[in-house]
């Protein structure tokens, strides 16, 4: 079985602004994310990202915004050697709709979980709120609580 690192999106691999990111101009990715996801992926975690994208539902913006931006996101680690197995988000909202994979419910990383044949006890999830942390726990990953914004690269003794 694989073991994987779960990240959340906003604020952790760029920067959280108190409001939507869904341009690219103001999609900036924190110091230490490239580092950090290099050492993970050395470790032979395999790496996804599970984010709550409201907006969508809201009408903010549109599954194109987010695609640019997961398109952006994917070339540019891959230019550092590193390689996202999948970037999976929610687009909804419990105004608009109720839905399971919203965190702090699990649908999306036990999607992950499933195809990619993960072992959950070997496997974590770097969040900056507690929903991630409840996401990850309730699929049965490690939960690992950092403040926003803050610099993944102090996880690299945290995570064997
Ligand atoms: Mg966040
Ligand atoms: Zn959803």
């Amino acid at each position: 079985m694989a073991k994987a690192v779960f990240l959340d999106r906003d604020g952790v691999i760029n920067f959280e602004r108190g409001e939507y990111t869904f341009n690219l101009k103001d999609f900036v990715i924190n110091d230490g994310v490239i580092e950090a996801l290099i050492n993970f992926q050395s470790k032979g975690y395999l790496l996804f990202v599970i984010t709550n994208q409201s907006g969508i539902s809201k009408g903010i913006y549109t599954h194109r915004h987010v695609k640019n931006i997961h398109d952006f996101l994917t070339n540019k680690l891959k230019d550092s050697g590193i390689n996202i197995q999948g970037i999976y988000y929610c687009p909804h909202h419990p105004e608009q709709t109720n839905c399971l994979c919203r965190k702090p419910n699990s649908l999306l990383v036990e999607k992950a979980i499933a195809r990619f044949d993960i072992h959950p006890q070997s496997s974590f999830f770097i969040g900056d709120k507690d929903r991630d942390i409840f996401a990850g726990g309730s699929a049965g990953l490690t939960g690992i609580l950092i403040e926003s914004n803050s610099s993944l690269l102090e996880l690299l003794s945290v995570i064997p």
